[in-house]
């Protein structure tokens, strides 16, 4: 099942520091998505590791997307205050029988050899799947759970990627959905939050292209609508890194000290092939003439000196 009215999009920021070009460009593209067919758009911080976020980054966060021109229409709660919603999926997924206890640490699933997802994830053997009582207890800790998965194909047609499956039980495996000291997992959030908030355009870089399988089978135990997934390149550095946090000259700190709005929405609208020429345009004047079409599918590299 599918959306058909009004699309409303979102930005899920991690407030863990300030937004680097990949990030800018991804938000300006789930911006464009719906504003460009009169949309609707909420923000969400994603905070669940609360180690590594702050309220103060999610302030820089929401200032630097209004410095950019890129607006939204309401705020949802920040993920860390709504563990007693995820609570309720949890229980949901247990009455249907499809959570188990894991007591794997990282490096026992390290040193089993198997291939992994584009965002680290190890395909999971399923060794903690059949413990008996006694050997749960053995343990003598707590356990992180794990969701069972089907052997079967899921599906869909990437607004930017065009036509993506995995197989989840082959290239997954039973995956996490509460860690062991209690904290919900991304998965969870994102699939739980996105659908509350109505959303029905999911926009974000294409490293979570192989999570959407993962989502799209939460959604249908949850009995929820799918939203349409569009999975926009990464931004890579001239030698062909990809960009990240780390690298602290292209993130909106340093940009906005030398750069107008302008010249970075228009930098990023000429890479990515949404602009023929380079020109400096705001976020309101690029929608005008945005087109899924347009957009290039691979890593982008910059075409003009930021
Ligand atoms: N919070 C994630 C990030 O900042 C995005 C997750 C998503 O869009 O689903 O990279």
């Amino acid at each position: 099942m599918t959306h058909a009215d009004t699309p409303i999009g979102r930005f899920a920021p991690t407030p863990s520091g300030r937004m680097h070009l990949g990030n800018v460009f991804a938000a300006l593209i789930a911006w464009l998505s719906v504003r460009s067919r009169g949309g609707g758009l909420i923000l969400r911080m994603e905070d669940l590791d609360t180690q590594r976020t702050s309220t103060e980054f999610a302030e820089i966060l929401r200032q630097d997307l209004t410095w950019l021109g890129l607006d939204w229409d309401h705020e949802t709660a920040p993920q860390s205050q709504r563990s007693a919603v995820y609570d309720r999926y949890f229980a949901r997924l247990e009455q249907l029988g499809l959570l188990y206890p894991c007591y794997c640490t990282r490096s026992t699933l390290h040193s089993v050899n198997a291939p992994h997802l584009s965002d680290g994830t190890y395909v999971y053997p399923g060794t903690c799947r059949n413990l008996t009582e006694a050997e749960k207890s053995a343990f003598g800790r707590d356990p992180a759970w794990r969701v069972k998965v089907p052997d079967r194909d899921y599906q869909l047609t990437d607004l930017c990627q065009g036509p993506f499956r995995q197989n989840l039980s082959a290239d997954c495996g039973d995956f996490v959905v509460r860690r062991a000291d209690g904290v919900y997992v991304y998965q969870l959030a994102v699939t739980v939050d996105d659908s509350e908030a109505g959303v029905t355009e999911v926009v974000r870089g294409v490293d979570l292209l192989g999570s959407a399988p993962r989502q799209m089978y939460l959604q249908e135990l949850f009995g929820f609508l799918q939203p349409q997934y569009g999975h926009v390149p990464l931004l890579v550095a001239p030698d062909g890194r990809r960009l990240s946090k780390r690298d602290r000259d292209l993130d909106l700190g340093a940009l906005r000290l030398h750069k107008k709005p302008e010249e970075i929405i228009g930098a990023l609208a000429h890479s990515s092939g949404l602009l023929p020429h380079y020109e400096p345009l705001s976020a309101r004047e690029l929608a005008t003439v945005f087109s899924w079409d347009n957009l290039k599918k691979e890593n982008i590299q910059l075409q003009i000196n930021l």
